[in-house]
């Protein structure tokens, strides 16, 4: 192969995938990032007051992230995990009580089934209720639920309101970041199936141990760069102009392009319809998108009251706790009210909710806080955006569209933007070695 040139828009991890393969493919590759740091919605800083390294939300993988974690063992950065040896949650509710969802032998999948009739917060009759649908995923297609939302979908199978809330919504919203009555249903059994269905090793949680910059951004952009590529950030692209179905030139803030063979967009949907604003399939798209905040409050302590590495909190305005020994990150998905107040009010009303919760944690325990509110955190997977992006067509001969929205059966997620990374370089290759 000779040195083709590839721009990539976007310093995501959807882009950096990109980039990463087709480095390896030996394409000459040229990657335009608007911001100063990589990583788009998944990167960490230094919080300045601590010295602490944070993220800009707490991030949870699964064993299930395996283009993920083949991403990271590329760039070098899977020593950097810490993944569980088997399923272990612990759930607390309202009353302060402990609920353990512990797929504890390797006999799977009868460990699940044992795991979800130790579950004691759910009765006998909904615990054989959950383990049924767990067993119908497997003859459920996804193209047949299209029109249901989450909700919709749980009621149909049975699952009483105390299954809901004490189960399904918390698996709901973790995975999803929506709540039930507005998720498709499509999505939530697609993931269910890739999480359960799939052998011990899928269901175990990964969180890393490391910022998510030195995670993916960092290791990713030297791994690019040893490779003769090049990451341009603080660089944005203004415009791609389009002549038939090839694009012809690229302008970003500081120069203008004409000499590449391939674009990669890996932005989010929103940026892409101002970047090509003579597309009418992405504009339809992206009238129907909507998103979905996040929540993050981490606490510093004076003494940590926390034996677990993370809870889930049922029932509560609190949906995750990550423990970090000195600080502890509290989580709140689809947070449409809390992201609408002021800190002040956001930071009573978590802390007394986590007293609640733990009443060994009282408010004199705090040092000092940080508060983070990413209000597009995650495109809500609807019925709606499903069917259009399912329809997507791609109408450019050397333009290839990547990010967490286009794989239309996958929720926002750092797998599903590395699953589109390597797919759109693949179609590159695949078109280059064609060609
Ligand atoms: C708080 C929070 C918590 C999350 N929790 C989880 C979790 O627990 N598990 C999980 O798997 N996922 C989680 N996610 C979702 C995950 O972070 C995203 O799905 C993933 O990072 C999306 O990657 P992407 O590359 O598709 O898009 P992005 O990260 O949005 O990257 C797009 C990049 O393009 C750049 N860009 C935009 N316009 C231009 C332009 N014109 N020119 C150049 N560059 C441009 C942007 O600056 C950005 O860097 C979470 C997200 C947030 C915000």
């Amino acid at each position: 192969m000779n040195n083709k040139r590839v721009i990539i828009i976007g310093g995501g991890i959807a882009g950096l995938t990109s980039a990463c393969h087709l480095i390896d493919a030996g394409l000459d590759v040229t990657l335009f990032e608007a911001a100063p740091k990589l990583g788009g919605r998944s990167y960490s800083f230094k919080h300045e007051k601590s010295g602490d390294i944070i993220d800009n939300g707490q991030h949870i993988m699964m064993g299930c992230y395996e283009e993920t974690i083949k991403l990271l063992k590329k760039i070098g950065s899977f020593d950097k995990l810490s993944i569980q040896n088997e399923l272990r949650v612990v759930f607390v509710s309202r009353d302060s009580q402990e609920h353990y969802l512990h797929a504890k032998s390797s006999h799977y999948p009868l460990n699940l089934a044992k795991s979800i009739f130790n579950y004691n917060a759910l009765t006998l009759k909904e615990k054989i209720r959950v383990v049924d649908l767990f067993v119908d995923l497997m003859t459920i297609e996804e193209e047949d639920i299209l029109d249901l939302s989450v909700e919709d979908w749980l009621k149909k199978e049975h699952q009483n309101e105390n299954a809901m809330k004490d189960f399904w919504e918390i698996l709901a919203i973790g995975t999803l970041n929506s709540r039930i009555k507005d998720a498709s249903a499509a999505v939530f059994v697609n993931i269910l199936k890739r999480m359960f269905l799939d052998g011990n090793e899928a269901t175990k949680i990964i969180l890393s141990e490391a910022g998510l910059s030195d995670l993916f951004a960092i290791p990713a952009k030297r791994y690019i760069e040893e490779k003769g590529g090049n990451v341009l950030t603080s660089e944005r692209v203004l415009s791609v102009s389009v002549n038939n179905s090839s694009f012809e030139r690229i302008v970003t803030s500081k120069r203008v392009i004409s000499d590449a063979e391939f674009l990669v967009s890996a932005v989010p949907l929103y940026a892409l319809s101002r970047i090509m604003d003579n597309n009418n399939s992405f504009k339809k798209i992206h009238s129907t998108m909507q998103y979905s905040p996040i929540l993050s409050v981490n606490i510093w302590l004076k003494a940590n009251v926390f034996k677990e590495k993370f809870y889930g909190l049922l029932n509560s305005k609190i949906h995750w706790l990550f423990n970090h020994k000195s600080y502890i990150t509290l989580v709140t998905s689809a947070a449409f009210n809390l992201v609408e107040k002021s800190e002040n009010q956001i930071i009573n009303e978590i802390i007394s909710e986590l007293s609640d919760y733990f009443p060994v944690f009282s408010h004199d325990n705090m040092l000092s806080y940080k508060i983070i509110k990413e209000k597009r955190a995650t495109f809500i997977p609807n019925s709606e955006s499903i069917m259009l992006r399912l329809n997507m067509i791609n109408e450019y001969d050397n333009i290839f569209i990547a990010g967490d929205w286009t794989e239309p059966f996958l929720p926002s997620t750092i797998e599903t933007a590395v699953i589109s990374g390597r797919k759109a370089a693949e179609r590159i290759m695949e078109k280059y070695s064609n060609s």
